[in-house]
């Protein structure tokens, strides 16, 4: 219990939006608590479209993401005919990952948005719930910690 809290500090409680943004500031957001998801994914579309070695998503109900700013500056890439992801178009930050359609092997949630966690001022509503596509995983990148670690999106936990 001590453990998770102090490796990602939360506020269950939190009942304030959260505010988040892209490297330049042209895309400002915020998101209406309760998020519904808060996991780490290491699989390959993630690492390639973010440059990272893993992405930290939240998502939440499309009509909790408001744009304070910048929702025309956003522009989206489709990887497939179901799923876009969404950056700014000046900085190239990528914020955002939609779902339009069911089907996708991976099930991401039609109407609601994933939000990239590292953009938000914290502290989020929700503890960090475990890693996903961890098969995925780069071999350099240490994980450490001992949170659900899954195959895939599902629910098949991976040991270590
Ligand atoms: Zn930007
Ligand atoms: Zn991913």
């Amino acid at each position: 219990m001590s453990e998770r809290a102090s490796t990602s500090p939360t506020d269950p409680t939190r009942s304030a939006a959260m505010s988040g943004r892209c490297l330049c500031g042209a895309v400002q957001i915020e998101l209406d608590p309760p998020t519904d998801y808060f996991g780490i994914c290491h699989c390959r579309s993630c690492r390639l479209s973010h440059g990272a070695p893993c992405v930290a998503w939240t998502s939440v109900p499309l009509a909790q993401l408001r744009f304070l700013t910048g929702e025309d500056r956003v522009r989206w890439y489709r990887s497939s005919p179901l799923v876009r992801w969404g950056f700014c178009g000046e900085c190239g930050s990528h914020l955002l990952y939609r779902a339009d359609g069911e089907g996708h092997p991976e099930s991401p949630r039609v109407g609601h948005v994933y939000v990239s966690a590292a953009c938000l001022e914290p502290p989020l509503d929700r503890e960090l719930e475990g890693h996903v596509s961890f098969e995925e995983k780069l071999p350099w990148f240490p994980v450490a910690d001992s949170l659900p670690k899954q195959r895939g999106k599902g629910l098949e936990e991976l040991d270590g």
